[in-house]
Order: C-alpha cells, then structure tokens, then sequence
C-alpha cells in the first residue's frame, strides 16, 4: 500500500516516554573516539550485529558522533585508520530528545523525514537513532544533561505493534 498509516487508539503510545523503551547506555555497543580501525576492532563492529554505533570521548555518556557500519565500506584495516577520521568525512548528524517525550511525539520526530518514507522505506527505517538525555537537578551541584541510552524508530515500531496486539 502506498500509505503507512498508524492510529493512536488508545493510550500506551499517549502516556509512555521513550525513557520506557530506551536502550539503557550501559547496554549500548559503542567505541571510544580514540579507537583504532584495525582487523580486532572492525570485526567487533561487525559482530555486534548493529547497523550503528555511537562513538563517544572520555566518558560512555559523552557521546560525540555516530559511525554506520556502512561507512567502512572502504576502510581497509590494514590502513589503521583513526576512527575520527571516518566519523569526521561522514559527520552523521546526532538526534537528542528529552527523557519525558511522550511515544507519539517521538514517532512525529521520526516522521519528519515522512518523503523518503515513501521514496525509500528501508533507508528511513534505518536512518533514526535518538540519543535520550534527561535534565538532572538531584544533588548539589548545577543542573545537568544526564544521558540515559538511546532509542530508535524500532523501539518505537514495537511498542505499536505490541499495543495493537493488547488492544484487541
Ligand atoms: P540495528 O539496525 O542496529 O539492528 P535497530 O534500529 O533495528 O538497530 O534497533 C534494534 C534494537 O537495537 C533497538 O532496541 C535499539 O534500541 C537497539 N540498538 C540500536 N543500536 C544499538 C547499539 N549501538 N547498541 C545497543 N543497542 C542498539
């Protein structure tokens, strides 16, 4: 069919947040900016299985980029190519949303490529990865952006597909 077209019956989708769903950070595969793309390290990409790997500085919670395992394509390990560099030539751009965004309006972020889902739905299937943060004021100190994990569009999808199923 030509359209994809999704209905908010009921609730679940009103009233859970993408903090329901996520993927927590510590169980995210992802790499150190300082990594190295040689044979060990490109093949634990490859074995991990995901199509995208946030890369961060210093901290786990610092993420700065995002590598797609397409993008080494061309990269030769043997080269030892920096991982900067790569992830500098294609520059992904990186999606951040707030702990409390509610399912619905996550999926309308998602959306907003709505063309290309039409024109290219595996690609767009593909192309959404959020990085979810909240604002923590516990503590004494400022406030500050705390990241928790990240979500995709798949989370998102599959929360649908189970409340379909509930709601019948
Ligand atoms: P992939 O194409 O890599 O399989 P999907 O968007 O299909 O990614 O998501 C599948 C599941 O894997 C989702 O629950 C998503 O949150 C999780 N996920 C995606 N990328 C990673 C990653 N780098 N580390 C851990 N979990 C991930």
């Amino acid at each position: 069919s030509e359209f994809v077209k999704v209905e908010f019956s009921k609730g679940a989708l009103r009233t859970k947040t993408v903090e329901d769903i996520l993927t927590p950070l510590k169980d995210c595969f992802m790499l150190p900016s300082t990594a190295v793309l040689d044979f060990s390290t490109m093949s634990e990409i490859m074995q991990s299985g995901y199509t995208r790997v946030p890369v961060y500085e210093e901290e786990r919670s610092n993420i700065v980029e995002i590598l797609y395992v397409k993008d080494l394509a061309l990269v030769d390990p043997e080269d030892r190519t920096p991982m900067t560099t790569i992830t500098k030539f294609y520059n992904h751009p990186l999606h951040f949303v707030f702990n409390d965004t509610k399912l619905d309006a996550m999926l309308e972020e998602f959306k907003k490529g709505k063309l290309e889902l039409l024109t290219k739905p595996f690609k767009f299937w593909n192309s959404h990865l959020a990085i979810v943060q909240k604002v923590n004021n516990e503590g004494e100190g400022d406030p500050f952006y705390e990241v928790l994990g990240l979500v995709t569009l798949e989370d998102v999808i599959e929360e649908i597909i189970k409340s379909e199923i509930l709601d019948e």
